[in-house]
């Protein structure tokens, strides 16, 4: 497998839809190949970014109103 073939297989590949045989090819490129190792290292982080992009828009629990942290805290010490 050349550098071009293993970054054209890469989404598939972090999807899990590569057919078996064809993944353990690319691992073994990325086990011998440290420009691949490192580009998949800058591709995995820019998936992790844009998923947090999303999660922000999408008013994720980071983004939890203060109004609720202090009832749960509330509820607790009443619990308690
Ligand atoms: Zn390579």
């Amino acid at each position: 497998m050349t550098c071009q073939e293993m970054i054209d297989f890469l989404a598939d590949y972090l999807e899990g839809e590569l057919p078996e045989s064809q993944s353990h090819t690319l691992d073994q490129h990325l086990a011998l190949c440290p420009e691949c190792e490192a580009y998949l290292q800058s591709y995995r982080s820019t998936i992790d970014l844009s998923t947090l992009v999303c999660r922000d828009r999408e008013g994720h629990p980071e983004a939890m109103p203060e109004d609720l942290v202090q009832a749960i805290l509330e509820a607790r010490r009443l619990a308690g």
